[in-house]
């Protein structure tokens, strides 16, 4: 029996648990891992069976530490739960539907985990480990970085093509942080970046508010030999992480940097490369209505950079509802469910889910996506967010629709004859 396995996941699975699990830790810790442990990490996606057992273990015992939480006593479920965040568990930072007590009963009465779950969102902005505590303190259970499956968590996968390069960060929360984190080198965000460009914004005069300004900003803000240095450097790609908070200014600058091979204020050029972390038009914050989301803020991009540029803007959006998502996630519940069967050793027979449930707000993202991936996804829809039809949705119908969370996970303890 190989190595993978004998945890019960492939070769896949494995490249993205290790990406997702390495990017989960700071690069502080990810610094002091010995290179024999990144090392072994990086060796599971290649000859993966002729791989020793004693690294797997080592993988495992660092793995499974993270995950001391979780209860070794219960019989492993055969299904687990991806949770979307807004809309569902809170509406803005206030938890709705009852969250606070339905988490809790995925968890034993000493606070171990005793059903595999994790947070499967579009949204972001902050570094998985960052959102993990937030959401702990908030929801008043102990979530793991790895129960953390954010919108542009995929952007970790593109390391590779951009690790050394120039590369621009849009959004709210910390962008440039989360990509720092993914093993990005050449990172800045956007408020830094236009930074270095007098004049870029002239509505700027006019705006009340200020952007922060981080330590590493203000000194080289102060050095015109780095301004110069910026203002020539081409960027080789944009990477839109969260929401804009300054659209104005960010659709000016990104056009900017678009329609000019990368460097503003020049002649026309090649399209850099253009990343979404997803296409959502609409979700529910805590005003009433929905508000418009990264997808609303690509339509306006994209129509002003079509108007201005012979070529139709080229982009490609992550998140949900990509099957692809979906797949991940499976992956990803994979192997805590192993985990929290076998804790302090490798499982050693292949698990599979007979049942996945998605419980969102959104049909066309939440639902729409379960639908794609197909089995062994089941879909919940809530009432609490973007939905709040009193049938089904027409276009996208869920499996179930219930009115809270806190419907949904009774439903799954009864159907699966957990008490
Ligand atoms: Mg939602």
């Amino acid at each position: 029996m190989s190595s993978q396995e004998s945890l019960g996941v492939t070769t896949f699975e494995i490249y993205y648990i290790k990406e997702h699990f390495l990017s989960t830790l700071s690069l502080e810790f990810q610094n002091q891992l010995v290179p024999r442990y990144r090392m072994s990490l990086r060796s599971f996606t290649k000859p993966v069976r002729s791989r020793s057992r004693s690294r797997l273990s080592t993988f495992s015992s660092i793995f499974l530490r993270s995950f001391s939480h979780i209860s070794s006593q219960f019989t492993r479920p055969s299904f687990g739960i991806a949770f979307d965040i807004d809309g569902v568990l809170l509406r803005g930072d206030a938890p709705i539907g009852g969250s606070p007590q339905t988490l809790r009963k995925l968890y034993d009465d000493s606070g171990v985990l005793r059903i595999p779950y994790i947070f499967l969102t579009n949204g972001g902005g902050f570094r998985e480990s960052k959102r993990a505590s937030n959401l702990s303190e908030v929801l008043g259970v102990n979530v793991s970085p790895l129960q953390v499956v954010q919108g542009h968590s995929p952007f970790k996968h593109l390391v590779n093509r951009y690790e050394n390069k120039l590369v621009i960060a849009v959004g709210k929360g910390e962008p440039a942080a989360v990509m720092s984190e993914y093993g990005f080198r050449n990172v800045l965000s956007i408020d830094e970046y236009a930074s270095f460009f007098d004049n870029i914004d002239p509505l700027a005069p006019y705006k009340k508010w200020t952007t922060t300004k981080g330590a590493n900003h203000e000194k080289t803000i102060a050095d015109i030999t780095e301004k110069k240095k910026i203002c020539s450097e081409r960027v080789e790609a944009a990477f839109i992480v969260s929401d804009s908070v300054d659209w104005s200014r960010d659709i000016q600058v990104l056009c900017d940097i678009l329609r000019t091979g990368g460097l503003p204020g020049r002649e026309f050029a090649h399209q850099p490369n253009l990343y979404f972390a997803h296409d959502d038009l609409e979700y529910q914050a805590a005003f009433p209505c929905e508000r418009f989301g990264m997808g609303a803020f690509r339509i306006a991009l994209e129509s002003i950079y079509n108007r201005i540029h012979p070529h139709a803007l080229q982009y490609t959006c992550y998140g949900k509802p990509n099957p692809l998502v979906f797949h991940n996630a499976q992956a990803v519940l994979k192997l805590v469910s192993s985990i929290h069967q076998s804790k302090g050793a490798a499982n050693t027979e292949a698990h599979h889910f007979k049942t996945l449930y998605m419980i969102g707000d959104n049909p066309s993202v939440d639902i729409n996506g379960a639908i794609q991936a197909g089995s062994p996804w089941f879909s919940i829809l809530t009432r609490t967010g973007v939905f709040k039809g009193r049938e089904n949705h027409d276009k996208y119908p869920a499996d179930l629709v219930v009115d809270t969370v806190e419907e949904a996970v009774d439903y799954i303890f009864k159907k699966e004859g957990i008490s």
